[in-house]
């Protein structure tokens, strides 16, 4: 007889593995989807300084490796797969993977987002070339090179600091001349003594020839364009990406109420309006996306999904 699971999680983010803690605790027969890596964003993360009891070694990487033994300690299952479509409708829900046919007596979407690109030419080709779009994974590499970081929020003015303690300088460009990010960070940043700012500014169009050697940049104001080009002694330069995040709803936004921005809509106990189908985490319509939230929404949307399964509908 086919397996029915009484809960797949899919995506293994803070939110995910919260709901596999929480699930996995009631007894819940719980499966854990991933794609590729486990952690989600948090997992790129150098540092988290507001997660409550995470002091001063915890480092995303490190806070993702203890969510995951301790939701593993309580029976979730971790398994690797891309999920490919979903069946949302009635008692049994599909998943279709590329590693087979899942069914589930109910669902949670954790996803997340993923990064939003500045969609200019060369940023596609030259990503991993010298574009970035995460700091822990790439920031080593660009020791003692130029670096430009694009956005205006917090993640461009952390992820900037962190770069700077391995490039010779890092530009925070920015469109307008006043930051999205929280004060405390802008003011960190902004005393910081290897960090400049170009405001009112963006880029038109990454350069190089199979690595970044420059990037063009547009002064809205003035409409000036510039290129900037790496140090003939350098050669290359880094572009770092932080302008937001876009969720990852390929599979659901045709199924599922999502609100203006893609994110999808649920209500205070992360119910979505197909029963037994709840969201978790950054892909929510939701005013604040951080980990205390995700593992929050985490929580509540496996208590939900255990008493959504022990009643009659
Ligand atoms: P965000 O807050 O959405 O900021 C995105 C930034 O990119 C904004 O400054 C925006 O400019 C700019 N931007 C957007 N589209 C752009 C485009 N096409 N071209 C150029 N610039 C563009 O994103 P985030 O900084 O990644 O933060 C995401 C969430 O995580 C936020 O809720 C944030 O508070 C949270 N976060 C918190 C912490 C922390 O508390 N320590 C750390 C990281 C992230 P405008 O300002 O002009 O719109």
């Amino acid at each position: 007889m086919d397996r029915i699971y009484d809960v797949i999680i899919i995506g293994a983010g803070p939110a995910g593995l919260s709901a596999g803690l929480y699930a996995a605790r009631a007894k819940m027969d719980t499966l854990i989807l991933e794609k590729d890596k486990t952690g989600g964003q948090i997992a790129g993360t150098e540092e988290v300084a507001n997660y409550p009891g995470s002091i001063k070694d915890a480092t995303g990487p490190l806070l993702v490796a203890r969510m995951v033994e301790q939701c593993e300690q309580f029976g979730a299952v971790r398994q690797k797969a891309t999920v490919t479509a979903v069946e949302l409708l009635g008692d049994v829900k599909v998943v279709h993977t590329d590693k087979g046919l899942l069914k589930t007596k109910s669902v949670i979407l954790s996803m997340g987002a993923k990064p939003r690109l500045l969609g200019i030419p060369g940023e596609r080709s030259l990503t991993g070339k010298g574009v970035s779009y995460c700091a822990t994974c790439d920031a080593e590499f660009f020791t003692d090179l130029e670096v430009y970081v694009f956005g205006g929020g917090d993640t461009a003015l952390e992820e900037g600091m962190f770069i700077a303690k391995f490039a010779k300088s890092v530009t925070i460009v920015h469109r307008r001349d006043t930051f999205r990010a929280a004060k405390s960070i802008i003011e960190k940043a902004q005393k910081h003594p290897k960090i400049n700012f170009l405001l009112n500014s963006g880029a038109k169009e990454i350069l190089g020839d199979g690595m970044v050697q420059g990037v063009v940049i547009e002064n809205y104001l003035t409409g000036e364009i510039t290129t900037k080009m790496a140090d003939d002694e350098d050669g290359l330069m880094g572009i770092f990406v932080f302008v937001g995040y876009l969720p990852e709803t390929e599979l659901v936004k045709e199924k599922l109420t999502c609100d203006a921005m893609g994110y999808i809509i649920t209500d205070e106990n992360m119910a979505t309006e197909i029963p037994g189908v709840f969201a978790a985490g950054d892909i929510r319509a939701k005013s604040l996306r951080q980990v205390v939230t995700a593992t929050a929404d985490g929580a509540i949307a496996a208590v939900q999904a255990e008493k959504y399964i022990e009643s009659d509908h």
